[in-house]
């Protein structure tokens, strides 16, 4: 479950959704696209997902991807 204000950015040329997650609904472990190593339980972090619809809001959510918060900023 995510929660939080979901909000638009724009990076690399494109908008995506991006919506945090808190330490306690951080109940599995993801690997960042940032850095390529473990975004792990209990860990704040946020959920990024393109907003530009190209492939359906469907396809866009299964596409979400988990960030270590800083990993994300640096982008
Ligand atoms: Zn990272």
């Amino acid at each position: 479950m995510i929660a939080g204000f979901k909000r638009t950015e724009v990076r690399r040329g494109q908008e995506w959704y991006v919506q945090p997650v808190s330490e306690h609904q951080a109940q599995k472990e993801y690997t960042c696209p940032g850095c390529g190593r473990i975004v792990g339980v209990g860990v704040s972090h946020l959920v990024a997902w393109r907003a530009d619809g190209v492939l359906g809001d469907t396809a866009d959510l299964g596409a979400r991807r988990h960030w270590h918060t800083h990993c994300w900023r640096i982008s």
